[in-house]
């Protein structure tokens, strides 16, 4: 791997890392947490602290909650006009372009995701909000019912408090697609945002100060999973709730909101399949795939991690998949040579590895072995090469989330076999089918059991389209669609006979 010489983050990243401990945002101002206890988030590419947090206890989120309540009763935001709040929402917008440099590297530098790639995510971030406050000034709010001997409407207001926790692979992209819709719509939010990648949200603090959106309408509490994430998931205050996660997490967080009855919102994992029939062009599809799993280091809920190949193209499409693989460079996220980055912590190091180990243990054949990666200079990052493997669809790394470079090569000879593996998995969050014939194509796509399905592209993402999960992958009507604005408004029927 060529050692390039790599410049430094900006000196106004260096000013918000020295900013330390960072802390808590709850009714516009910014505030230690009640017990002063703190947390550090680390660089993966060289495994250092970049900053200690403030790391909130149920006391604090309870404070969030609450403000959060009164802002939606006092601040005036659920009564503005859509015009008005807009303008808001439009100029946080504006500011994160104005910011864009700065919030990249703080995302690159707390993901260890290469520059491009973290600059996307807080371009989609603007685009996701620009996109929710239009769509709001232009919708109904108010629609009449056509029904004999009664002047019948259903009207929509903004629900109250809605809560939010989101995991660390993006933290920024996910925040805009979660919170967006919310405030759109009117609501108040409180974010919990991974403590693994806490920094990027609390960076958009300033930003929503700047924006001189009312205090008490966007708060942010940084902590850990057990205690701040479970405060807010079981908090009674709150109307809405929405969790990004595991499945095993998010089934906690659905049974806390069931018992206090708050509708929830679940995105969760998957293990997405690409099905490859033999009519296509193998190098290009090789290239995309290869691309489509090493993007953020494989840690992409919705990518391709079972490739079902048609056998007569198999072991073509195995042999470029290797020297493809070779080629992918890893390395730290402000080296532009890199393609691929560490993963996030040692933890999600360790899991990889070990599925790469229980993988070969039960038979799974090490087409590209995968395992640590060095990159020069940062010997304490979490670097990990990618792998592929190949063999039995009943093999742990064919059935369960890696959340890695890793997918996981099957052989297919007729269309219905290759639906019944696809549609063996537990998740249903999104897949692909590859074919020159799009009456086959769109066949396939139709019969896979998943939210989501794309023909000759994965990780497809456009507002306007819904996104979201089936089975262990989710449920709640899922986000970046329109109807997204609507699960943030409660509806109201009025009825006068007549
Ligand atoms: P995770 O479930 O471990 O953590 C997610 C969030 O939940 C974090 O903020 C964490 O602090 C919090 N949390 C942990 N324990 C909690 C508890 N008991 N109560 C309340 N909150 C708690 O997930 P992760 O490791 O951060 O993220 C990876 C998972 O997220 C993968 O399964 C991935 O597929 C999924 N994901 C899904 C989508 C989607 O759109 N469907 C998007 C991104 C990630």
């Amino acid at each position: 791997m060529p050692a390039t010489q790599i410049s430094k983050h900006s000196s106004a990243v260096e000013a918000f890392l020295n900013e330390g401990p960072q802390r808590l945002f709850i009714g516009g101002g910014w505030m230690p947490s009640g017990k002063g206890q703190t947390f550090q988030t680390l660089d993966p590419g060289a495994g250092s602290v970049l900053s200690t947090v403030f790391d909130a206890g149920s006391e604090d989120v309870d404070l969030a909650v609450q403000t959060a309540r009164q802002a939606f009763r006092n601040s005036g935001w659920p009564q503005m006009t859509h015009n008005a709040r807009g303008v808001y929402l439009h100029r946080l917008a504006d500011l994160v372009e104005k910011n864009k440099t700065t919030l990249a590297e703080i995302e690159s530098l707390d993901v260890g995701k290469p520059l491009p790639q973290a600059t996307w995510d807080i371009e989609n971030f603007s685009a996701t909000l620009r996109y929710y406050t239009d769509l709001a000034v232009h919708v109904q709010y108010k629609t009449p019912i056509a029904v004999s001997k009664h002047e019948a409407r259903v009207v929509r207001h903004p629900y109250g408090v809605c809560g939010f926790i989101f995991p660390w692979n993006f933290p920024f992209l996910l925040v805009g697609w979660g919170i967006s819709p919310a405030l759109a719509a009117g609501n108040t939010v409180v974010i919990k945002p991974a403590e693994d990648t806490p920094l990027s949200t609390l960076f958009l603090t300033k930003l929503v100060k700047e924006a001189g959106i009312p205090d008490g309408v966007v708060n942010v509490v940084t902590g850990l999973g057990t205690t701040a994430g479970e405060a807010l998931a079981t908090h009674p205050g709150l109307s809405r709730m929405s969790f990004t996660g595991s499945p095993e997490v998010g089934r906690l967080v659905a049974e806390s909101c069931g018992r206090n009855l708050i509708p929830v919102k679940l995105e969760l994992g998957g293990k997405g399949a690409a099905v490859i029939f033999n009519d296509i062009d193998v190098e290009k599809t090789v290239d995309v795939l290869c691309g489509a799993v090493t993007l953020n280091t494989g840690q992409v809920c919705c990518t391709a991690t079972r490739w079902l190949v048609h056998e007569s193209i198999y072991d073509q499409f195995v042999e470029q998949t290797r020297s493809r693989m070779a080629a992918v460079q890893i390395g730290y996220w402000n080296d532009p040579q890199t393609q691929m980055g560490p993963v996030v912590s040692q933890k999600q190091k360790d899991r990889v590895l070990g599925y790469l180990q229980k993988a070969q243990q039960q038979g799974a054949e090490a087409v590209v072995p995968g395992g640590e990666a060095e990159v020069p200079g940062k010997p304490a990052g979490f670097y990990v090469k990618p792998a592929v493997l190949a063999g039995s669809p009943d093999n742990v790394a064919a059935r369960e989330e890696i959340f890695g470079p890793v997918p996981y090569i099957l052989k297919f000879n007729a269309e219905e076999e290759a639906i019944e593996l696809v549609n063996r998995s537990t998740y249903g969050l999104a897949n692909s089918v590859w074919s020159q014939d799009l009456d086959r194509a769109n066949r396939v796509a139709e019969s896979l059991v998943a939210g989501n399905g794309w023909i000759n592209a994965h990780n497809v993402f456009v507002h306007g389209v819904p996104y979201g999960g089936v089975n262990l992958s989710g449920l709640g009507g899922g986000v970046l669609g329109p109807d997204t604005l609507f699960d943030y408004l409660r509806s109201q029927s009025i009825v006068r006979p007549l």
